[in-house]
């Protein structure tokens, strides 16, 4: 398993439930399991998904708040990693991947990687390989002349430094993504003054599930009274299904022409018109006009519009050109001194292999490299690479809702797969091209009649106007339908025996015959517990009535 994020802690958890021998060894590069929410400590880092469908169903806790902040998601998934030791049995931290090499010949993965708290490097070898590694988990810098002779503080989103000050100081804040439309507003009462730039078109929409959110779709923190109802395991469960439920009608409005993506757009530019009517201007520039609301991953921007406005901050439309030694070169050419930079300029989405990722010696990231995306068989796996499974890969339904039952299908899916191998002896299994091949032309084509094809720069876009959009071609129930059993017509799978597929039939008993457990288990079982003694003394045949003939 690569990654101790929400990914691996679920498989861990559904591995030890429903597997039997296996061996599991997972590599971490952090310190600590958690990957986003250990990762992402900038000011106002939150889920936009309220917290109470924004944890895995086997285990619901109480949250503070509504939508709640990166540290209280991460003392979550520690508390999951406490609850069942998953490091001590587990987990390799400060062990980073650094290539993962297939070769057909031993029908084995050969995992490289560098141990950072010891500077030395680790080979491991594996049947299988899960790469839970986080879709949004390679931050990188923005390509920014004179990024890199900037001489005062330089943050980036994902990279927080958490003993920065910002009282008083002067800080420039690039990108207006959703960690941006968080950060601003939680910013903006301490820094002196803000410069920030909204280089493309925004929709500014509703938060996610705002019905149950506080007035006008904000946070709030549960009461107490709240708090008692989450230890009603049934009115919790309710109060869950109500609000997932309605995240799950989200789909409709990425269809174009439909009558939700108008409803959606109608309130998103009302709301826009109304929290800047004192800036026409600004409205006019970064409102959308020409691609629908849905068309990037909403971004619920609570105080952003308003902060955006506040007298404190410049708001640039344009593209940052220059940055110097001691701030930027402003549109009408002026050096403006800034003491912080913060880049909230996002992630690699290229869904591009990070290190090596080698199949018999080639490189899948030279034969990829000049296409949009990657040959993904439905968002876990890829063409032609054997027992290689990954949590949330391209063409994953990112776009709307929460990414925990995503996380479960994945789950569910490899678990089965797994169970199929040890089973019938099958020591490799890989997606086939033409399967692949008719599943990208399918989506691509779909995808046509969405808002995710329109021309807004996105991330499951690559961050491209005129990128294709890998997301999956549908909604996230159909997805969640399609992935409840693995389309085994879809792999080519290598046999232990070569000559016999067969050959796990074996003595041709079955372990049941042998190992104590129940061989009638096709009859049904008992609704109640019932003494076997004295079944056989009831129905002893002696005590029956005799028959004259036979
Ligand atoms: C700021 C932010 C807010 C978000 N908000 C939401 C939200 O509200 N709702 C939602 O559904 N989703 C949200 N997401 C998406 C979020 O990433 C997923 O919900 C989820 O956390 C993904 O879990 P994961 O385990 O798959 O990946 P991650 O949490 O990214 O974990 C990946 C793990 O893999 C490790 N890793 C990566 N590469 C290597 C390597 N080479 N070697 C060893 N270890 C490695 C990382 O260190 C990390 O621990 C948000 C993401 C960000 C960045």
């Amino acid at each position: 398993m690569l990654g101790a994020g929400m990914s691996g802690l679920n498989f861990f958890k559904f591995a030890e439930d429903k597997l039997k021998d296996v061996d599991i060894v997972c590599y971490e590069k952090n310190d600590d399991v958690g990957g986003t929410w250990l990762e992402n400590r900038y000011p106002g880092c939150a889920c936009d998904i309220p917290s109470v469908v924004y944890q895995y169903p086997w285990r619901p806790a109480a949250w503070s708040k509504y939508y709640s902040h990166s540290p209280e998601i991460w003392k979550y998934f520690k508390m999951i990693e406490q609850e069942n030791n998953f490091i001590e049995k587990y987990i390799k931290l400060r062990h980073k991947v650094t290539s993962l090499s297939w070769e057909d010949s031993t029908q084995q993965w050969t995992i490289k990687g560098d141990d950072l708290a010891t500077g030395n490097s680790f080979t491991d070898h594996s049947d299988i390989v899960i790469d839970g590694g986080g879709v949004l988990n390679r931050w990188k810098w923005p390509d920014i002349p004179g990024l890199n002779s900037y001489r005062g503080t330089l943050l980036h989103s994902a990279q927080w430094n958490q003993s920065v000050d910002l009282k008083d100081k002067r800080v420039a804040l690039i990108g207006a993504g959703s960690s941006a439309v968080q950060i601003l507003p939680n910013i903006y009462s301490q820094a002196a003054e803000i410069h920030t730039w909204i280089r493309n078109k925004i929709w500014i929409t509703a938060g996610f599930a705002q019905a149950f959110a506080g007035p006008n779709g904000s946070n709030f923190t549960y009461s107490e009274e709240q708090q008692d109802a989450f230890k009603d395991p049934d009115l919790y469960l309710k109060y869950r299904k109500l609000i997932e439920g309605e995240l799950n009608q989200r789909f409709s409005f990425i269809i174009n022409g439909s009558k939700a993506q108008a409803e959606a757009r109608t309130y998103s530019e009302n709301e826009m018109k109304n929290l800047l009517k004192d800036r026409p201007d600004l409205l006019e520039q970064i409102m959308p006009t020409d691609f629908f609301v849905g068309c990037r991953r909403p971004t619920p921007g609570n105080g952003y519009l308003e902060t955006l406005t506040g007298t404190k901050t410049t708001a640039y439309t344009s593209q940052l050109g220059q940055i110097t030694e001691k701030g930027f070169i402003n549109p009408d050419g002026v050096e403006q001194e800034v003491d912080v930079i913060i880049c909230a300029t996002g992630f690699d989405t290229s869904y591009k292999p990070r290190f090596p990722l080698l199949v018999n010696g080639v490189d899948k990231r030279e034969e990829w490299k000049d296409l949009a995306s990657v040959p993904s068989y439905l968002s876990l796996g890829l063409a032609d690479v054997p027992n290689y499974f990954v949590f949330g890969g391209a063409y994953c339904p990112s776009a709307h809702g929460s990414f925990f039952p995503l996380v479960q299908a994945y789950t569910n899916y490899v678990i089965q797969i797994i169970s199929k191998m040890q089973i019938e002896r099958i020591t490799s299994l890989r997606p086939k091209s033409r399967a692949v091949a008719q599943f990208l032309r399918h989506a691509d084509t779909f995808l046509k009649r969405t808002a995710w094809t329109g021309p807004c720069s996105s991330w499951f876009k690559g961050g491209k106007k005129d990128g294709k959009p890998a997301i999956w071609p549908g909604s996230r129930l159909a997805f969640l339908r399609m992935l409840e059993q693995p389309r085994f017509e879809d792999y080519d799978m290598q046999y232990e025996n070569a000559e016999d597929m067969w050959a796990f039939l074996g003595n041709g008993f079955h372990v049941c015959e042998e190992d104590g457990s129940d061989i009638t288990w096709y009859l049904g079982e008992n609704k109640r517990y019932v003494d076997e003694v004295d079944v056989r003394w009831v129905m002893d045949g002696s005590k029956g009535i005799p028959m004259d003939k036979p």
